[in-house]
């Protein structure tokens, strides 16, 4: 086998998602000097970057700022984007390994984590992932109804996730029509009746996942206020305890601004966002459609770990709302004919090398980067030491020589392959074209972007500007 890397021989890599993981990996690939490398990056959508687009409350546009990096890895002649490609159905693992010397699973966590609870399925019980994808005009989202008529709303969990959830429940039209949401979500979103929204945390205060800005941000909404009970606000004496030793800034920041919230008098804004603790939900009550959720009063015991976890006490409590968004974690899906950990719902990985189950050996010239690797935790930039890793260990195996043997086909052969599948592939020069129309599409309407949200209208409006150029 020739050597790899070379100017004859790139070193083919396949990265199958397009999020901020794999765009590090990308990023990381091409900084590294060891080894000439060529990357094709897969989407089944037609646009980019995950759930930066999919994901990031649309409120939250600084955040999404990171495209810029990746709009520069993009420029590179090396790096090409096939969007509109579904890994399993257009190409499949065994097509892949004859274009790639490696390939990296970045794919994220495609899923949600049920409750468990009865009354789940009930109309009005939704996943915060299929509100979140709704309202950022992810295709596979759209079609969705949320009964946005209901007075109440509740929302389970205290990770960050959540607090968007909330936010947006809570954000005025004005303050909506500002964002890049989807226009169908505003429009639905500015006739909501929802005037309660209830925050359920089952642990305390001082073992919320949130962060201080997002916690911030709730008491500076134009139209909500945030309510939260004295009692809510104070630390059970085993916490107080916890605190001596496990106590952080972000901790101190959230207890703080928490204690200023219960101090707060009532101003009598429209909405109020009803922040409770230690509440864990029982049962989703109702026939065909949600009428209530019934939540169990939770206290803290000391698990062996050393962590405060939740356990329920007799103490019940019915609130009244149609909707319930659980929001308790993403969750990845595995994909076809790739090792896939059914427990921790990732891909089975040391250091970003996909092991085989069976073995427990790395399966040659396959990699894993982001939440498909580690699990639905962190920020987006938390990515990036994290493909710093994989990518390491991909040019560490180079270097060993324990990639798969054979040659590899170049671009010119997957072109060909995808055109006899007839898959009509979407580069990063055509994504920058949606890009430009709907930035354009939302000026003309006095918005920042007006969002293509199906994936007909984005390769209807790619072949009108190719052919009108
Ligand atoms: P998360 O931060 O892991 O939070 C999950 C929450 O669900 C935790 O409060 C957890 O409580 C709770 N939970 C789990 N199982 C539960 C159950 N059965 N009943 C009730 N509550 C349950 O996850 P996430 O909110 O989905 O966010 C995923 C990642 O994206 C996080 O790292 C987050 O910071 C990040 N993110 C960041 C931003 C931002 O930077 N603005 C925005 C969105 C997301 P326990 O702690 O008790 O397990």
């Amino acid at each position: 086998m020739p050597d790899i890397g070379t100017g004859t021989t790139p070193l083919r890599v396949a990265i199958i998602g397009s999020g901020p993981s794999g765009f590090y990996a990308a990023e990381h690939l091409l900084r590294q000097c060891d080894f000439i490398v060529e990357i094709d990056m897969f989407d089944r959508l037609p646009t980019p970057f995950g759930l930066v687009r999919g994901g990031v409350a649309p409120d939250h546009d600084k955040i999404k700022s990171v495209t810029k990096r990746f709009d520069a890895v993009a420029a590179t002649p090396h790096f090409r984007l096939y969007g509109n490609v579904t890994f399993g159905q257009d190409v499949t693992l065994d097509d892949l390994r004859a274009y790639y010397h490696q390939i990296i699973f970045a794919v994220g966590a495609q899923t949600d984590r049920r409750m468990g609870i009865p009354g789940e399925d009930l109309s009005g019980s939704y996943a915060a992932t299929e509100f979140v994808g709704w309202y950022n005009g992810h295709p596979d989202y759209r079609e969705l109804h949320f009964d946005l008529d209901q007075r109440a709303a509740t929302v389970i969990g205290n990770g960050n996730v959540a607090m968007d959830v909330v936010r947006i429940l809570a954000r005025s039209y004005d303050e909506l029509r500002k964002t890049d949401i989807a226009d169908y979500a505003l429009e639905a979103l500015g006739k909501s009746h929802v005037q309660d929204i209830y925050l359920l945390g089952r642990r305390g205060p001082a073992q919320a996942s949130f962060t201080p800005p997002e916690l911030k941000e709730l008491g500076e909404m134009e139209c909500a206020e945030v309510i939260v009970r004295p009692e809510d606000a104070a630390l059970d004496p085993l916490t107080q305890e916890w605190l001596k030793s496990n106590s952080t800034s972000v901790i101190d920041k959230n207890l703080a601004l928490l204690a200023d919230y219960a101090r707060r008098e009532p101003s009598g804004k429209p909405k109020r966002i009803h922040v409770r603790f230690l509440t864990s939900p029982v049962e989703v009550i109702g026939t065909e459609r949600m009428t209530a959720l019934k939540v169990v009063k939770n206290e803290l015991f000391p698990s062996s770990d050393g962590s405060l976890r939740p356990k329920p006490t007799e103490q019940y409590e019915t609130i009244e709302a149609g909707l319930v968004f659980r929001s308790i974690g993403y969750m990845g899906v595995a994909l076809p004919g790739v090792p896939f950990d059914e427990k921790r719902a990732v891909i089975p990985n040391a250091l970003g090398r996909v092991l085989d189950p069976a073995t427990g050996a790395p399966v040659p010239g396959l990699y894993a980067a982001g939440w498909i690797k580690r699990g639905p935790s962190g920020i987006i930039g938390t990515n990036k030491p994290d493909a710093l890793e994989t990518v390491q260990a991909m040019c560490e195996d180079i270097k060993a020589g324990s990639v798969p043997a054979g040659p590899v086909q170049g671009r010119d052969a997957l072109d060909a392959m995808l055109r006899a599948r007839n898959v009509e592939y979407v580069t990063y020069q055509d994504w920058q074209l949606l890009d430009k129309l709907e930035v354009a599409n939302g000026q003309a309407v006095g918005r920042p972007r007006l969002k293509f949200t199906r994936v007909e209208d984005m390769l209807n409006a790619l072949r009108a500007e190719k052919a009108r150029m």
